[in-house]
């Protein structure tokens, strides 16, 4: 493989890109009208233009994505995640133009892609499962029965959801008629597929998800697993690695079940097995996606692997240069998705001009965006401008840096979801790892942003004092010179 070409834009296609570019491979960027002036299609060798800005008339384009590789040269096509990185349809048209989709094979992505298909998939080989039924659901007496035999709370799903739509809690079975409505209408508009089917209700979970790779000659690891329970919305906006509950009993449990489920699709390259983990440690199988996280840095941060090269070499044939035993949780790594949306307003859209933009430096803060100081942030897309990352060797640092970081994290122009973050990395429950998916619906107001603000500032304004004497020592060696300046001036 010598040149890729990644349909995608924004932070994911900068970090394939990055690499890419390690590896010796040349890149080549796609964006839309909207996206002409990019650091993504800055950074790579070559950059071919696919449409109007809504992502219907580019980024979603199938044809328009394999002609610019054609157009190119390029030999892989990367798809990121979101736009078509689980489209079959995608993979199986780069297949058809006799390219690489460096990414698992089309049988893989259309077993996972559906909830109950999955379910089906991985049935025989001892998984735990959320307790419910495993296929789909129209008659709403029926549901009623089986919604009594699980027991109330339960959660009326949609098989082809994601990104936390089509999902309705149903405490009673006075409500079960009209939430499985809304929940097949929602299922209907969103995905286009109106199948339904029902679940427990696990009242305080935790989100527990591991990463697996997985090459062409059969061989499957874990990466341990990232805690994604702080989520909004049932969206997550915060994730770590590796989780503060974990025994290694579990860990090597969770695992190796992940690994089971890999297996059970002949997957090929990186996916992510996400369980759900309930107040007494028993984990259920959920779902499986087929491709790059948006959290997989804290992977990466704790276990030494650029999950990206290895998707490539995957791609490329390549046995995996490493075993289960290799691998070792170094550290803790933590997460912020900075996203612009306004935490005092309800985390409406706050879209506009990055009019300042300066990002944290120092050790151990890593920032994946896809935007420089100027920039307007175009409504067409998802509102996320960045990927916070700190590293620790202990939870307790990594999350002390973090509250610098936000801290020293300047935008203006438009509000974001770093103060939601400030917020989220100072409470008690979060930092004694005392939460489960309730904690933003539970905890967070902004009233305690506003609060939180205060002493934001104080930090920064205690940071900047210590650069400033830091500055002072660096120029005092040149102290006489700035005196002739000094008195030449007074001359
Ligand atoms: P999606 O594909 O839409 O992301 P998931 O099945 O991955 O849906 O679930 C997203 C989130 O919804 C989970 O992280 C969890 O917070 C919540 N959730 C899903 N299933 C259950 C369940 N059976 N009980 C409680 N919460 C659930």
């Amino acid at each position: 493989m010598k040149k890729i070409l990644i349909a995608n834009r924004g932070e994911i296609a900068l970090r394939v890109m990055k690499s890419a570019k390690k590896m010796g491979i040349k890149t080549v960027a796609v964006y839309s009208d909207a996206d002409r002036h990019t650091p993504h299609v800055l950074f790579a060798d070559e950059a071919i233009a696919i449409g109007p800005a809504p992502s219907s008339s580019s980024y979603l384009v199938i044809d328009k994505v394999i002609e610019a590789a054609k157009q190119t040269g390029s030999d892989g096509i990367h798809p990121g995640y979101g736009f078509l990185s689980e489209n079959a349809a995608f993979a199986r048209a780069i297949d058809k133009a006799g390219l690489t989709f460096i990414g698992p094979n089309v049988h893989a992505i259309e077993v996972m892609g559906s909830k109950l298909a999955a379910k089906e998939a991985v049935k025989s080989y001892d998984i735990p499962m959320v307790p419910g039924i495993d296929e789909a659901i129209e008659d709403v007496d029926e549901a009623k029965k089986i919604a009594q035999n699980i027991g109330f709370p339960v959660l009326i799903k949609a098989s082809a959801g994601g990104g936390g739509k089509g999902m309705r809690i149903v405490q009673n079975i006075e409500e079960l008629p009209e939430q499985m409505e809304r929940a097949i209408s929602e299922a209907v508009s969103a995905f286009g597929d109106g199948s339904v089917f029902i679940e427990k209700y696990i009242t305080s979970p935790r989100h527990i998800e591991i990463q697996v790779l997985a090459d062409k000659h059969g061989n499957v690891v874990h990466l341990f697993e990232r805690e994604c329970s702080i989520q909004r919305r049932h969206q997550k906006v915060i994730e770590e690695a590796p989780s503060s509950v974990l025994t290694p009993e579990l860990r090597e449990a969770m695992g190796e079940a992940a690994v089971k489920v890999a297996k059970a699709c002949n997957y090929v390259g990186a996916g992510t097995v996400e369980f759900l983990l309930d107040s007494q440690k028993n984990f259920y199988f959920l779902e499986m996606n087929t491709r790059l996280q948006v959290e997989h840095p804290v992977t990466e941060m704790i276990s030494s692997v650029d999950l990206v090269e290895q998707q490539i070499r995957i791609a490329r044939g390549e046995k995996l240069s490493f075993q289960q035993s290799d691998l070792h949780i170094k550290g803790h790594a933590m997460e912020l998705r900075v996203y612009a949306e306004d935490p005092l307003n309800g985390f409406l859209p706050s879209i506009g001009n990055l009019s300042v933009y300066q990002r944290p430096v120092g050790e151990n803060i890593r920032v994946d965006d896809g935007y420089e100081e100027g920039m307007d942030i175009p409504i067409y897309y998802d509102p996320m401008i960045a990927k916070l990352i700190t590293y620790g060797n202990s939870r307790e640092l990594a999350i002390e840096l973090m509250k610098k970081a936000i801290a020293q994290y300047k935008i203006e122009g438009i509000e974001t979801t770093l103060p939601f973050g400030a917020f989220v990395f100072r409470h008690n429950d979060f930092v004694s790892g005392n939460f489960d998916t309730h904690f933003v619906k539970n905890n967070f107001s902004a009233a305690y942003v506003e609060q939180n603000q205060a002493e934001d500032r104080k930090i920064a304004a205690v940071f900047a004092v210590k650069k400033y004497l830091e500055t002072i020592k660096k120029l005092a060696p040149i102290k006489h010179q700035s005196s002739i300046w000094t008195k030449s001036r007074n001359q």
